[in-house]
């Protein structure tokens, strides 16, 4: 199954060289995720072939216009195409009333079902639990409410060694039992331990979302070990006072929390329209944190399906 995040917009606060402003993608499993929309976000999805009708669930992290402007055009393109499933988008106090208002004002009248989950933004809380995920919000640092999330997959059920169903004659029930973690235990009493019937489990990844933020230690322990942590990194060492006053971090900064929080992989985002050049951002955070990437539009950032033992392996749908 795949896990994976793709930025489509990489620009903070307003378009520059071709950049186009927050909206991004996890893919994980059979569920695509929106995370922010601003304006210009339905063209990338467009561009990027992303079926957009997969969305069942919106997060906006805050509402600075960079992250949400976005969401009206989304929303009325999904009504003109007669979108049927409902929708749920997680987003600070506030934007309801925006969006409805628009509506209003508009004569837009949605097909489906549209709610909105008012977000808190003081302290870490499961906001979704879905078949395969659990998703949490938890607080950043800027100058309006914000959330970060946090995406954690379930673990997942354990695969039986194929011959072993015909070989014990397992039934319905048992193999469910050993999927879950069971031993077996066979009609003369003997015990069959549970390693011995199934292969190596699947480890569970994990994405973490940061969009923007001042630094902040006090995130590092919520998002512990983490595989792929996104964290804006709006300026350049150069301009850390800048970064300060706006509630924005530096490349650096983004690097010292990845490594904090004992994240795999660092994917940089949200960069400053005085930027032409990114490379120095990328070269300023890996001399803190040697796996960091820039996040670039239409580009996924994957994580493997991989067993325990380090086997490579792919997780049945
Ligand atoms: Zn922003
Ligand atoms: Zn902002």
């Amino acid at each position: 199954m795949e896990f994976s995040f793709t930025p489509l917009g990489i620009s903070a606060a307003q378009p520059a060289y071709g950049r186009h402003l927050a909206g991004h993608v996890l893919a994980a499993g059979n569920e695509l995720f929106l995370l922010d929309c601003g304006e210009g976000t339905q063209f990338q999805l467009h561009r990027y072939g992303v079926r957009r009708s997969r969305f069942r669930y919106i997060f906006i992290s805050h509402l600075h216009g960079d992250h949400f402007f976005g969401l009206i055009g989304l929303l009325t393109s999904f009504g003109m195409n007669d979108r049927r499933d409902p929708l749920t988008v997680f987003a600070p106090p506030g934007l309801e009333e925006i969006i409805h208002l628009q509506m209003k004002l508009t004569g837009t009248i949605l097909p489906f079902e549209l709610t909105f989950q008012v977000l808190s933004a003081d302290k870490k809380y499961r906001i979704l639990e879905t078949p395969s995920l659990e998703v949490f919000a938890f607080p950043l640092d800027h100058r309006t409410p914000t959330t970060g999330f946090l995406f954690q997959e379930k673990t997942i059920p354990l695969n039986i060694i194929p011959e072993i169903i015909d070989r014990y004659g397992l039934s319905f029930e048992q193999i469910r039992a050993v999927k879950t973690g069971a031993d077996l235990t066979l009609p003369d009493g003997r015990q069959i331990p549970n390693h011995d019937l199934t292969l190596s489990p699947y480890r569970t990844r994990s994405f973490a979302y940061c969009s923007d933020t001042a630094y902040l230690e006090t995130m590092a322990p919520l998002i512990r070990g983490v595989d792929i942590l996104y964290h804006e990194s709006t300026f350049r060492e150069e301009d850390a006072a800048l970064a300060k006053e706006t509630f924005h971090s530096t490349a650096k900064q983004a690097a010292q929390l990845a490594r904090l929080a004992e994240a795999e992989k660092l994917v940089l985002g949200h960069y400053s329209a005085r930027y032409l050049d990114l490379s120095g951002l990328l070269e300023e955070a890996k001399a803190i944190f040697p796996n960091a990437v820039l996040g670039e539009e239409g580009i996924p950032v994957q994580v493997q399906a991989e067993r325990m033992s380090g086997q490579i392996g792919q997780i049945p749908d």
